[in-house]
C-alpha cells in the first residue's frame, strides 16, 4: 500500500498561523515586535534566495527583520563587528548567519561569536552542548527541530522505536539523532564509512535521511511500514530539486514519507520563526 505523505507545507503553515498572536503579545510587553537579524555574506544565489524566503516569512508573521549584506571579500573583523552590533541590538532576538560563508571567514568562530541568547540557528557551542547534556536546549537547530515536529505532529511513536539517522553533520544529523535519543528511540547514526547501509536502514522504524545524495535511499532499504523523513535538498542538472530518498520507490514500501521539496524545507523556516518568537518571549518574560 502506498505511504501516507506527510505534508510539511501544511504543517509548517499551521505553525506559522499560530505566531502572529504570540508576536502581538511580545509587542504589547516590549513596545516592539520580535526581531531577527539576518546576515548574508557573499554572492551565492541560493543563499540570497533562502534569505529572501526567510525575510518574507518573518514579515508575514509580524517579525521585524534587519538584514546585513556583506560582499564576498569582507574581512573577518568586519563580520565580527556586525555580529557584535546585532548581539547588542535590543530589538533583535535572533541572529541568523546564512551559510556557507566565504573561505576567509571561520564558520565555527562565527557560530561561537553569536550570542547564545540569540542563537536561533542553534549552532552555538553552548546550545549544542545543552542538547548533548540535557536532550534539549534554549535553541535547537531549525531543521532537526522540524524533523521532530513532523514526527510528533503525525503521531509517529518515537519511544522504543528503532531510529536510523543517515548523516552526522553538526547542523542536521547529530542534533536530529540527539533529539530522537532524548525521546527514547534506540538510535543508529550512519555516515560515509558505514558498512552495508541498506541493511542498517532496513532495521529502522524511523529513517531520517540527511546525506545530500540525490535519491540514494531506495525502496529495498526501507522496512515495510517505516516512517521516512527526507531532509535532503539536492539540485539536479536540469535545475529541479529532489531529496535523498527515491520518493516513488520508497512510497511503495514506507508507512509515512515526506516529499522533498515540500517536507522538511518548509518546517525549517517555520522553526526559525518559532525560535525567534520564543527568544523574544523569554526576553519579555512571557516564557
Ligand atoms: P553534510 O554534507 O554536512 O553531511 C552529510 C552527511 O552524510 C555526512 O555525515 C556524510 O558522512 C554523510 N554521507 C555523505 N555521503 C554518504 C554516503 N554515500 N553514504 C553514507 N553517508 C554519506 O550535509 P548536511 O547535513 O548539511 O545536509 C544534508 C542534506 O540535507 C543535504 O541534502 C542538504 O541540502 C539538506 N539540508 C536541508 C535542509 C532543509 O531545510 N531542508 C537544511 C539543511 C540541510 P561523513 O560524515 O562520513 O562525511
Amino acid at each position: 500500500m502506498p505511504a501516507e505523505i506527510i505534508d510539511g507545507k501544511a504543517i509548517a503553515q499551521e505553525i506559522r498561523e499560530s505566531l502572529p498572536a504570540r508576536v502581538a503579545k511580545v509587542e504589547e510587553k516590549l513596545g516592539f515586535p520580535p526581531g531577527l537579524g539576518v546576515m548574508l555574506v557573499g554572492d551565492d544565489p541560493a543563499s540570497a534566495t533562502y534569505v529572501g524566503m526567510k525575510e518574507k516569512a518573518c514579515a508575514k508573521a509580524g517579525i521585524h527583520s534587519r538584514q546585513v549584506t556583506l560582499g564576498a571579500q569582507v574581512t573577518p573583523e568586519e563580520v565580527f563587528g556586525h555580529i557584535d552590533d546585532l548581539n547588542n541590538d535590543e530589538r533583535i532576538h535572533g541572529i541568523l548567519i546564512q551559510q556557507p560563508l566565504p573561505p576567509q571567514i571561520d564558520t565555527e568562530a562565527v557560530c561561537a561569536a553569536t550570542s547564545p541568547e540569540k542563537d536561533v540557528d542553534g549552532f552555538h557551542p553552548h546550545n549544542l552542548g545543552e542538547l548533548l547534556r540535557a536532550g534539549t536546549a534554549p535553541f535547537i537547530a531549525c531543521t532537526p527541530r522540524g524533523v521532530i515536529e513532523l514526527l510528533e505532529r503525525t503521531d509517529t511513536p518515537i519511544k522504543g522505536a528503532k531510529a536510523v539517522v543517515l548523516g552526522r553533520s553538526n547542523i542536521v544529523g547529530k542534533p536530529a539523532a540527539l533529539l530522537l535519543l532524548a525521546r527514547h528511540a534506540t538510535l543508529t547514526i550512519c555516515h560515509s564509512r558505514t558498512e552495508d547501509l541498506p541493511a542498517v536502514c532496513r532495521e529502522a522504524d524511523i529513517l531520517v535521511a540527511a546525506v545530500g545524495r540525490p535519491k540514494m535511499v531506495k525502496g529495498d532499504w526501507v522496512k515495510p511500514g517505516a516512517t521516512v523523513i527526507d531532509v535532503g535538498t539536492n539540485r539536479l542538472d536540469d535545475g529541479t530539486l529532489c531529496g535523498d530518498v527515491d520518493f516513488d520507490d520508497v512510497a511503495e514500501v514506507a508507512g509515512k514519507l515526506t516529499p522533498s521539496p515540500g517536507g522538511v524545507g518548509p518546517m525549517t523556516i517555520a522553526m526559525l520563526l518559532v525560535n525567534t518568537v520564543e527568544s523574544a518571549e523569554r526576553r519579555a518574560g512571557l516564557a
